[in-house]
């Protein structure tokens, strides 16, 4: 495929990259190294006067970058906008927090003065995805850069406009030059920035195989990594919910992104009582959604971003037939240019059967009827993954368990799984380990060092 912008509306070839060369990784390489020399060095305050501008210009030109995401890969170009929006949020809420979240913190010993102090750690590698092309890589570099690392960038490779356009926000913003730099390489060639000793570091956004294989040469290499991989997160309806506004959510939860967001719901699991009102009523919505141009403000579901993604859901809509699935409403792609799939409603599936856990990427899902809050928990539970929940219910014990038992990264009750600068994000299993956002996000990345000074 190569480093293109193919628009997935079309279909049309937009625009085509060369990769860099060895020669130029190292010269981007070289700089990185010598100007973490000098961010390191850094004030706070000088790191978030750039970041805070970095939000700016991001409010300031949320139209075109919107347009821009929305060209590459697809997502309707209101939530693109919201995603420039959410950048700047990332971005002053470190540069407001970020000293705060890495002041020396004092702990009482038997030395006259101990405490621990966080350091950064150098330049770190970044292997993110296309489905939240911005978001993705601020939520990395906003804590990386304020911590006083340096960012480099391997983005997905059909969103390079999008990869070039955050290295432009964050040098005109005032970071030096070769503070946070996009690499234009294939998958190919991070095995050897990895095994680079200027790398320090390295997180991944992305699928299992491509997180297994960054995080096995990091290990080899003794590096710090961080995963946040796939997910295939329940959405469980108990009788007490508020079943109409548990329909309207589940069915924004799944199409969000045109359904490719890692904790979007995947599969719904609702009990035997109210299971045909919620079946009904979540058909309805699903196929009142208006499919479209993604750049008309009035499109709920566009594209999926590539040719690949539609064959891999067609296949594992397949699949699920093949183990009792039914299928509701829509089942197939949408016989116009582009990669248009339709919302798709799956019921009867075997829970059994290896597609039912598997992560869908794309508008499908598949609903599944429980007798009680222990088959709930149980299917709930029943996946590799483990990133978000969401559980409804107004019953306080039944909360309690969700919350309790439900094994994943966050878990929602009355509402949506959503990243939130304020919150961690990240999941367990195989959905990944270590943290983005909020406290535990900027401590990843940094040497916690041990200080103690004796009489
Ligand atoms: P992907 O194929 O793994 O690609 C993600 C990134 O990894 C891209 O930059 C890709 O580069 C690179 N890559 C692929 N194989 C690699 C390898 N062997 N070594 C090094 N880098 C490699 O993932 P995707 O299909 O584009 O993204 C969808 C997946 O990401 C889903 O599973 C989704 O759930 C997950 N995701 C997780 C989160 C989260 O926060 N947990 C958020 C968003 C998405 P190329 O484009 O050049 O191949």
């Amino acid at each position: 495929m190569g480093i293109t912008t193919i628009n997935p509306a079309t279909g049309e070839t937009l625009k085509t990259f060369a990769e860099l060369t060895n020669e130029q990784i190292e010269t981007k390489l070289q700089l990185a190294a010598a100007v973490f020399k000098t961010q390191r060095q850094a004030s706070f305050a000088d790191r978030a006067r750039s970041m805070t501008r970095a939000a700016e210009i991001l409010e300031n030109e949320k139209q075109q970058f919107g347009k821009l995401m929305t060209i590459e890969m697809g997502k309707p170009i209101k939530a693109a906008i919201g995603e420039a929006e959410k950048c700047a949020w990332v971005c002053r809420y470190y540069a407001e927090n970020a000293e705060r979240h890495l002041a020396d913190e004092i702990v009482q010993t038997n030395a006259k003065q101990s405490y621990v102090r966080f350091q950064p750690l150098g330049p770190v590698l970044a292997v993110m995805p296309w489905n939240f092309p911005f978001w993705q890589v601020f939520r990395f570099a906003a804590p990386a850069l304020m911590a006083g690392n340096v960012g480099l960038l391997k983005h997905a490779s059909n969103v390079p406009q999008c990869a070039l356009a955050i290295e432009d926000i964050f040098r005109r913003a005032g970071f030096p030059e070769g503070a946070f730099q996009t690499l234009l390489i294939g998958s190919k060639k991070v095995e050897d920035i990895l095994n680079d000793p200027r790398v320090v570091a390295a997180t991944l956004t992305g699928s299992e195989p491509a997180g297994s294989s960054v995080a096995s040469i990091c290990g080899k290499q003794i590096k710090k990594t961080v995963l946040e991989l796939g997910g295939s997160d329940p959405f469980i309806v108990m009788p007490s919910a508020n079943l109409a506004e548990a329909v309207t959510t589940a069915v924004k939860a799944r199409t969000i992104n045109n359904g490719q967001s890692c904790i979007a719901a995947k599969r719904f699991i609702v009990a035997a009582e109210i299971y045909d009102q919620f079946e009904r009523r979540f058909v309805d919505q699903m196929k009142s959604l208006i499919i479209g141009d993604p750049l008309e403000e009035k499109t709920d579901i566009g594209p999926l971003a590539t040719p690949q993604i539609v064959s891999d859901l067609e296949e594992q809509v397949k699949k699920a037939v093949a183990s009792g699935g039914r299928v509701l409403t829509g089942g197939t792609r949408i016989n116009r240019p582009g990669n248009f799939y339709e919302p798709t409603v799956i019921v009867d599936l075997d829970p059994a059967a290896p597609v039912s856990c598997e992560e869908m990427f794309g508008p499908v899902a598949t609903l599944f009827r429980v007798n009680n809050i222990d088959e709930a928990v149980n299917l709930a539970n029943a996946t590799p993954f483990g990133l978000g929940a969401a559980a409804w219910t107004n019953n306080a014990e039944e909360q309690r368990r969700f919350i309790d038992e439900i094994e994943a990264g966050s878990v929602f009750i009355n509402g949506m799984v959503a990243s939130d600068p304020r919150l961690p994000f990240g999941g367990v299993k195989h959905s990944g380990y270590g943290r983005e956002l909020a406290e535990f996000g900027i401590r990843e990345f940094v040497n916690i060092k041990t200080v103690s000074i004796s009489e």
